[in-house]
């Protein structure tokens, strides 16, 4: 099978030389072949969303809010198709599939929602007989990259609002993920979405993604991925005055205070540190334990850890599936290399997994480490893995110290029943999603979602807050008056 560009709602085949396989993690299986695309390929694209979006601009909100009507109930139709293919590309198991996807649907349901709000602002003149009021405008067309990690989820929190607002989009998936973008294509065009609002350009980030922020054509990037690569967006896209949106990595803590339900943290814990193999963004990556309840929750989590299975995704029994790729698996172990160097204890895991059925995959076993050192290179560093470090505190303060000191502020959690220890550390946890008695996964679609730091750089994805990204406020006055009124100037 091979994946063709979706442009200007036809199909295309990439001008580039070189094809990509796109293999699955669980069991090394090609699965398809890409072609990747050139910078000839982005201009194509944003011709074609250009011509585009003029039209598309005119039609009322309600009106392109139908299709994003349409996207969602044919998403719904094909949810268990779409996890499959998810599972079978990406490697998460089957069950967090048909999650990422009902997000994807929540998403479309929400956006069209937006179709019939979007609202701005009547307000009071400051003069007699003249009306005052702003509007959000459609910025024209605008460019989306995203990751693997959720390849159909992520793309939704960017495209759906940026359609509805008005927009036609160029989208580059990640190349590991390229299959979930061409369902998606496959149901632009059957929801009849006019030619050119949505284009999909599939290739590396190098030559397509840097195509498309350079494109003077292109007057929006919403990024997400690395920090490491966010950095070069942004620096690119700020010497072509590009609105850049990012949200980047994370290195996300639980706080287990001595008064939490520690059978609920442990599960907490774990759904957090280990679903999706640990590559969430939002994954537990550190655990900030108080002293007096440090060993109760070692124990626990070393016990609880014991049973979680790992394979094969599309296997409903299984409970963590394989990591991307091999790329992937020698980072994670590196870092356990570099926890083992720093002094810290290893409680748990640690191990590459070849046994058996996991021989063709890239399975890492669920690691745990304790006596983690607040400021070593384990507790600071994503290490975007199934591997968590619990670091020891005596007191909330310095419990909120150790969270706030990485560099990356995206999610937290605390584990307590103290209402004021909750509130307290609701306000002082300096990340852009706080979890109070949850893990710190779980976001939902209509809140903003995005981090602090080195996470993001003041946008958001998801929630009315992604209107923000996708449309300049427009200022309108109408003077009724029948003659020259100066603001600020004729005063009486
Ligand atoms: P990545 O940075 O390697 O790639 C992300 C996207 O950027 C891909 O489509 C890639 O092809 C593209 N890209 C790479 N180099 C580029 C360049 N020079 N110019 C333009 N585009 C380029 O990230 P990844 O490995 O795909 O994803 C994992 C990372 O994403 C983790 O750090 C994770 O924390 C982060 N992430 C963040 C969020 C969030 O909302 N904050 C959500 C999911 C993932």
């Amino acid at each position: 099978m091979q994946l063709n560009n979706y442009i200007g709602g036809t199909w295309q085949e990439a001008g580039g030389a070189d094809y990509t396989a796109v293999l699955n993690p669980a069991n090394g299986k090609e699965l398809a072949q890409v072609r990747l695309s050139t910078k000839e390929d982005v201009s194509l694209a944003v011709k074609s969303a250009k011509e585009a979006q003029k039209k598309w601009a005119l039609v009322p909100a309600p009106k392109r809010a139908d299709f994003l009507y349409e996207i969602g109930r044919l998403m719904k139709e094909k949810k268990e198709h779409l996890s499959q293919v998810l599972t079978k590309e990406m490697g998460k198991v089957i069950e967090e599939a048909r999650g990422e996807v009902q997000e994807g649907i929540d998403m479309a349901f929400y956006m069209a929602g937006e179709g019939r709000r979007m609202f701005g602002e009547t307000v009071p003149s400051e003069l007699q007989d003249k009306f005052a009021m702003s509007v959000r405008a459609p910025i024209g067309v605008v460019g989306l990259i995203t990751p693997w990690n959720f390849p159909v989820a992520i793309a939704t929190w960017k495209s759906f609002p940026a359609i509805v607002a008005g927009n036609t989009f160029i989208w580059k998936p990640a190349t590991e993920t390229p299959m979930m973008a061409y369902e998606m294509a496959l149901i632009f065009e059957e929801a009849g979405l006019p030619a050119g609002v949505a284009n999909i350009v599939f290739g590396s980030g190098a030559e397509v993604g840097t195509a498309m922020i350079e494109h003077p054509d292109v007057r929006v990037i919403s990024f997400t991925g690395s920090t490491e690569t966010g950095r070069h967006v942004a620096e690119t896209g700020g010497r072509h005055l590009k609105k850049v949106s990012l949200e980047m990595g994370g290195k996300n803590a639980v706080i287990v205070m001595d008064d939490a339900d520690i059978e609920l943290a442990v599960e907490g814990i774990l759904w957090s540190a280990f679903g999706t193999a640990g590559q969430r963004c939002t994954a537990c990556s550190r655990v900030i334990v108080h002293t007096d309840v440090k060993e109760e929750l070692e124990q626990k989590l070393v016990e609880a850890m014991k049973v979680l299975s790992i394979g094969d995704g599309m296997d409903e029994s299984v409970k963590i599936g394989p990591v991307i790729n091999q790329k992937a698996l020698d980072k994670i172990h590196g870092y356990v290399g570099i926890g083992k160097d720093e002094g810290a204890k290893l409680l748990a895991g640690g191990h590459i997994l070849t046994d058996g059925k996991l021989a063709d995959g890239h399975y890492y076993e669920p690691t745990l480490f304790t006596d983690v050192k607040w400021d070593s290179r384990l507790a600071q560093e994503e290490i975007f893995g199934p591997v968590v470090s619990l670091i020891e505190v005596s007191s909330l303060d310095e419990a909120i110290e150790v969270n706030n000191s990485v560099k990356f502020g995206l999610s937290s959690s605390i584990f307590s029943r103290d209402v004021n220890k909750v509130f307290r550390a609701q306000r002082d946890l300096d990340t852009g999603i706080v979890y109070v008695n949850a893990g710190t996964t779980g976001a939902e679609i209509h809140l903003p979602f995005g981090g602090t730091k080195g996470t993001g750089n003041g946008h958001r994805d998801s929630g009315v807050a992604a209107l923000d990204v996708f449309t300049e406020w427009k200022s309108i006055y109408i003077d009724f008056s029948g003659k020259l009124q100066r603001a600020q100037i004729d005063t009486d």
